[in-house]
C-alpha cells in the first residue's frame, strides 16, 4: 500500500467510527468531507444534512436573487433543484447575477441552461434541471408539483401572485424574495400556519409596482443579502427545523443601513388562505401580454412550441441580421429587436406598446 494511502483510510476509519448509530443519519465519506463545516453546525448536524440531500426545491425565475440562491442551496447539499426562467442572459445582467458570465451574454444563453451548466459544476451530488418556461396559469401546476419547497425569483408580481396560489392551494411552502434599488425584502409562506403573500399585498398591488429594477437600478449587495435569507429560511425548512423559523417579514436597505423585522398579521379575510379563491391560478386575472417593464413586450399567444430552425430558413432570405443558439433566434427589425423563444415566446425590444408586438408577431413569426 503506497505511503500516502494511509493518512486517508486512517481518517475514513475514524470519521466512520463517528457515525451515529441511527442508520437513516449515515452520511458517506464523500458527503461528510463536502458538507463538514455544515454539519459541525450543531442545529444542522449529520441528521439534518441527511433530510436536506433527501430534498427538494424549485426556484421560479434565476435573475440576482434566483441565481445566489440556487448556487447557495446546491452548494449545500439539496437533493434536486429546478430552476426555472423564460429569459436570456444580457449584458446588463452581470453587475448582479452571480452565476453568469460575459461567454453567457454574448451568446444569449436562456438564463436556466447557463445556471443548469455552472450549478451542476459546483456540485455534481446534486440533480439541477434548467428548464426555459415562463410560468403560467397553464403550466404552473406541470411545473411547481413534486417539490418540498419553492422559492420565488421572480421579477414580478404576477408570478408571485400566482406562486401564492399554487402553494396555498396544494399545502406547500414557499418563500418570498424581492429586491429594487438599495431595498429588499423576505418572507416565508407555510399555508396554514402563516399568513400569505395575498395577506401581506393585496390591498396594494398596483401601487409601487411601476419601481422596478429596470426603472430604478439594483445593487447586487441587496439581492445577494435577500438570497441569503430566503436561503436560511430554506435551510431551516429542508433540513426539518421547522422551529427555528422567524416568521417575520425582514426588509432591509444596504445603502440606509435600515434593518426591520415585522410579524404580519393575517388578513380574516384574505382571498387566497382564507376564502381560496386561486384567481392567478386560474388564470382569470394574468395577462397574457407581458410588460417586462425594460422597454419591451413579451408575447405569448401560441400553445404550441416553435420550430426555431424552420423559423430561421424563412426569416434569412428578407432579415440579415439573424442569431440564433440552440435555444432562441434573435433579429432586428428597424427600430425593434425580437428574440424568439423555442416555447413559441416572443420579446419585442423598442416598444412597450403590446399592440404594436402583436402586429410584429403576427408579421414575423405567424400563428
Ligand atoms: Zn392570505
Amino acid at each position: 500500500m503506497p505511503r500516502e494511502g494511509r493518512p486517508r483510510i486512517a481518517s475514513l476509519l475514524r470519521n466512520r467510527a463517528r457515525q451515529p448509530s441511527n442508520p437513516d443519519c449515515y452520511l458517506d465519506y464523500a458527503h461528510q468531507e463536502k458538507y463538514s463545516r455544515q454539519t459541525l453546525f450543531a442545529p444542522i448536524g449529520p441528521e439534518g444534512q441527511q433530510r436536506l440531500l433527501a430534498s427538494s426545491a424549485v426556484i421560479v425565475g434565476c435573475g440576482a436573487i434566483g441565481a445566489a440562491a440556487s448556487a447557495l442551496l446546491v452548494r449545500a447539499g439539496l437533493g434536486r433543484l429546478c430552476v426555472l426562467d423564460r429569459d436570456f442572459v444580457e449584458p446588463s445582467n452581470l453587475q448582479r447575477q452571480m452565476l453568469f458570465d460575459e461567454a453567457d451574454a454574448r451568446d444569449a444563453l436562456p438564463k436556466a441552461v447557463a445556471a443548469q451548466r455552472k450549478l451542476r459544476a459546483m456540485n455534481s451530488s446534486v440533480s439541477v434541471e434548467g428548464i426555459v418556461a415562463d410560468l403560467d396559469s397553464r403550466n404552473a401546476e406541470e411545473l411547481l408539483t413534486g417539490f418540498d419547497l419553492i422559492l420565488d425569483g421572480t421579477d414580478n408580481f404576477e408570478t408571485r401572485f400566482l406562486v401564492n396560489d399554487f402553494a396555498i392551494s396544494s399545502g406547500k411552502p414557499w418563500i418570498y424574495a424581492a429586491a429594487v434599488a438599495s431595498y429588499g425584502l423576505t418572507m416565508v409562506i407555510q399555508p396554514g400556519l402563516t399568513p400569505c403573500l395575498a395577506c401581506l399585498l393585496e390591498s396594494e398591488v398596483g401601487r409601487g409596482l411601476e419601481e422596478t429594477c429596470d426603472t430604478v437600478g439594483v445593487l447586487g449587495p441587496i439581492v445577494n443579502l435577500i438570497a441569503s435569507l430566503e436561503v436560511a429560511e430554506a435551510l431551516k425548512l429542508l433540513t426539518g427545523r421547522e422551529a427555528a423559523l422567524h416568521g417575520r417579514l425582514i426588509s432591509c436597505d444596504v445603502w440606509t443601513g435600515r434593518f426591520q423585522s415585522i410579524r404580519v398579521p393575517r388578513n380574516p379575510a384574505c382571498r387566497a388562505c382564507v376564502r381560496r379563491d386561486f384567481t392567478w391560478l386560474a388564470g382569470e386575472a394574468q395577462p397574457h401580454v407581458t410588460l417586462c417593464g425594460r422597454d419591451s413586450v413579451q408575447i405569448h399567444e401560441r400553445a404550441r412550441a416553435l420550430d426555431l430552425a424552420a423559423l430561421r430558413s424563412r426569416l434569412a432570405p428578407t432579415i440579415s441580421d439573424l442569431r440564433s443558439n440552440d435555444f432562441l433566434l434573435r433579429f432586428r427589425v428597424a427600430p425593434y429587436e425580437v428574440t424568439v423563444f423555442a416555447d413559441g415566446r416572443a420579446v419585442f425590444k423598442g416598444t412597450t406598446d403590446p399592440a404594436v408586438a402583436r402586429s410584429l408577431y403576427a408579421r414575423y413569426i405567424g400563428s
